[in-house]
């Protein structure tokens, strides 16, 4: 293609609510094979609501939020958005948190109240040598059977309940990703959140292949294992976890609606926030570049 063409590409892309970093990333955009898909706030809409507190045995559940709606309040995760608007909504104002760390893909611990509080998953907890009591590991084994996503809450060494938040799909999604399969292009479905949450988001949008559990540091490697196999990968995120497999990706394409982070380390910025933006982008290279499969 000329550079004219490219960039009467590029200038369509914007009209189309896709805004791409340079001409040359047509090029990769026509390439690509394989579209890995994060499964929170791209696939999902990412805005989560608490449903449930089920606190352990002889805890106050009121207690339970407030305490982790503290320590989360330090963080941008849907999960803690939806922990605070929650605790907000029900129990007025939020004490402060101190010496906030924030645990990527896992969690989040902090002071509150003088009490050292951890929320997350288990595996998070089991490093204080926290676990859970049989009664609230059914608890959250339940929840995230029906693809919610559970936070085990402990603070000064006992876990003290779990809170249960879920996602939706977003509307726009199992079309979209219909239309990519049509383009030729594989979806695979990549998460830091539990494999039964993961499997039953793939199987709604129509996704076979489901890499769930996945840390920050994994999605980068499960980028480059599909890239190993001689894939073209574009990879859609819209978290600061995203940003280091976005980067590795062959098309890095980010969600308008999603951090700063994972939109510098992207080719691609699909501005609506839904996936059809990605259908936009590869028929517009495909037809930009003259190449149709
Ligand atoms: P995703 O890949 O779906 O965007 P993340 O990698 O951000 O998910 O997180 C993976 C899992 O780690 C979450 O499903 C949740 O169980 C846990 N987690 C991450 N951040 C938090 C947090 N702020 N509070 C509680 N749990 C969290
Ligand atoms: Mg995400």
């Amino acid at each position: 293609a000329t550079p004219m063409a490219l960039l009467v590409g590029t200038g369509r892309g914007a009209q189309l609510g896709v805004l791409i970093k340079g001409p040359e990333v047509l090029e990769s955009t026509r390439r690509v094979d394989t579209i890995v898909l994060d499964k929170t706030g791209t696939v999902t809409s990412g805005r989560m609501t608490l449903l449930e507190v089920v606190p352990a045995e002889g805890q106050d559940p009121q207690e339970v939020l407030r305490l982790a709606a503290a320590v989360e309040e330090a963080s941008e995760h849907p999960i803690a958005q939806a922990i605070v608007r929650a605790a907000t909504e029900r129990l007025g104002e939020i004490p402060t948190v101190s010496d906030f760390q924030n645990v990527q893909g896992r969690g989040v611990t902090g002071v509150v109240d003088a009490h050292a509080v951890v929320a997350g998953r288990p595996a998070l907890l089991a490093d204080w040598a926290l676990h859970l009591s049989p009664a609230l590991r059914s608890a959250f084994d339940r929840a995230e059977s029906e693809a919610r996503t559970a936070v085990a809450v402990a603070w000064d060494g006992e876990v003290r309940g779990i809170l249960v938040v879920a996602d939706q799909i977003k509307p726009s999604s199992a079309a979209a990703i219909s239309a990519l399969r049509g383009l030729g292009l594989t979806p695979v479905l990549l998460t830091g959140d539990n494999e039964q949450a993961a499997r039953q988001v793939a199987a709604a949008v129509g996704i076979d292949q489901v890499r769930a559990g996945v840390l920050p540091e994994g999605k980068v490697a499960e980028v480059t294992a599909l890239q190993q196999q001689g894939r073209v990968v574009a990879m859609v995120g819209d978290g600061v976890n995203d940003a280091a497999a976005l980067a590795q990706s062959d098309l890095g394409v980010a969600m308008g609606t999603g951090t700063d982070a994972a939109i510098e380390a992207s080719d691609l910025t699909l501005v609506r926030g839904d996936l059809w933006g990605a259908v936009d982008a590869i028929r517009l290279a495909r037809c930009t570049l003259g190449t149709i499969r």
